[in-house]
């Protein structure tokens, strides 16, 4: 039997041919190969807890979802010309999910082509091409989700290279933006209106607005309340339509809610999903109203070759029914409470700890220096997610000043995991500061 290489060996030829850009977690990575509800395995057969997976938002290796993709791969895989079942069930069930009114369901496959078609979506029902977007935004990769990412830390040039119908505004991010406190919403809802009356003078007119409605690349910080309502109603004034991003904060990771636009009250006019109702499979979706739909005609029809395919569909509605019959939004709620009690607690005990944001299981832990000056702790949060991976568990350094951890695990965590996560943070804690 021939040896198995040494992983650093294989690191070595993954950077040789795996182009520069893409990235890869630590700089000594485990290898990891199997994966098992919140847990990952590497090599040498140690276990890792894994808070960072949002994507896979049942847990690794589900059998159920295992064994319904595998039944569809030896039946039927093609795209959604033909008359299949799963595509039409799919597209039910997505559109029963929505608030009333947003019928029309598209089929793609990640997250930025969500987006990317949403904005596309925008621009042709209004015919106008303007849209705002958020400060220290994510929304994807492709030309018109990447167009509206304003996050530094995704790319560090993302403010001097954006296009000209590409307008942000202030992040409402009531921690550390210029206005504070969940009560700040009129001072950031003026900032906006600041940018919208630029665009009005210009008089080329309003396409839309896109926004997370729980701003997770901020590191899962609720917005000010009131804030979407008297945004979208400004946007929709104008004729523009109101875009909001679940990709990362919705489909019941808030335990709380299933939809993120519940936790401000407002019904977009477009809503996009990814991540998480693939558990990894390549799927996204765009949920809007009929005459938003239909007005994309004008450019001809749609076609995308894997969106909406009967293995797709299938893995879609597997994965429905699971996070159903699992309880998980639920879990996502009981386990999530618990989990932020357990990291408060962790405040009161450590100063660095500057906040502890978020909702049901997409958590925020913000460190600074000095929760006056609220200085980000940039190097220490770099170093505590190296002493947590010794600890045994994954975790990532996130947001503008990398000074956040978003924890966003598996949906199935359970409470001693989350137990364990909390004593692993401690113990970082301990041994970094
Ligand atoms: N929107 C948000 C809020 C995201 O976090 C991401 C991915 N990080 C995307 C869109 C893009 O999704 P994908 O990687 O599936 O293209």
């Amino acid at each position: 039997e021939a040896p198995r290489e040494d992983s650093a060996a294989l690191l070595a030829r993954r950077e040789a041919h795996f182009a520069g850009p893409q990235k890869h977690y630590y700089e000594i990575p485990p290898q990891i190969e199997r994966g098992w509800r919140e847990f990952l395995f590497d090599m040498e057969g140690r276990a890792y807890l894994d808070m960072v997976n949002n994507v896979t938002m049942l847990g690794h290796a589900h059998p159920r979802l295992t064994a319904a993709v595998e039944q569809q791969w030896s039946r039927l895989n093609t795209n959604s010309r033909f008359h299949y079942a799963a595509v039409t069930e799919f597209s039910e069930r997505l559109a029963a999910l929505a608030p009333d009114g947003l019928d029309s369901v598209f089929l793609v496959n990640s997250g930025s082509e969500a987006n990317d078609l949403a904005i596309r979506l925008a621009w042709a029902h209004t015919g106008k091409k303007n849209m705002l977007c958020l400060l220290e935004a994510y929304h994807g990769w492709t030309l018109a989700s990447d167009a509206v990412s304003t996050s530094i830390a995704d790319n560090p040039q993302a403010l001097t290279t954006r296009p000209d119908w590409v307008h942000p505004v202030v992040s409402p991010n009531t921690y550390r933006g210029p206005f504070l406190g969940p009560d700040s919403g009129a001072d950031y809802v003026a900032s906006v209106t600041t940018v919208l009356e630029a665009i009005d003078e210009k008089g080329d007119g309003l396409a839309g607005f896109i926004a997370e409605p729980v701003y997770g690349n901020a590191g899962g910080i609720a917005l000010p309340d009131g804030y979407l309502t008297d945004v979208y109603a400004a946007v929709r004034g104008r004729g523009g339509l109101c875009i909001a991003d679940e990709v990362q904060v919705g489909y019941g990771r808030l335990g709380h809610h299933f939809w993120g636009f519940e936790q401000q009250g407002v019904v977009p006019d477009i809503i996009t999903i990814a991540k998480g109702m693939g558990n990894g499979h390549p799927l996204g979706a765009v949920i809007t109203r009929r005459e938003i739909a239909e007005s994309l005609e004008k450019e001809g029809y749609f076609f995308s070759s894997a969106g909406g395919s009967p293995v797709s569909s299938v893995v879609g509605l597997t994965v429905l029914d699971i996070i159903r019959d699992e309880g998980l939004q639920e879990n996502a709620r009981v386990v999530g409470d618990h989990l932020k009690a357990g990291l408060a607690a962790l405040m009161e005990r450590f100063p660095l700890i500057g906040a502890v944001h978020g909702t049901g299981l997409y958590l925020g832990v913000e460190f600074v220096r000095n929760r006056e000056t609220l200085t980000p702790a940039t190097e220490e949060t770099a170093d505590i997610c190296d002493r947590l991976l010794d600890l045994g568990v994954i975790m990532q350094p996130t947001g503008d000043h990398l000074n956040v951890l978003k924890i966003k695990p598996p949906l199935c965590l359970s409470a001693e995991s989350a137990d364990f996560f909390v004593k692993a943070l401690e113990k970082a804690l301990e041994d970094t500061v």
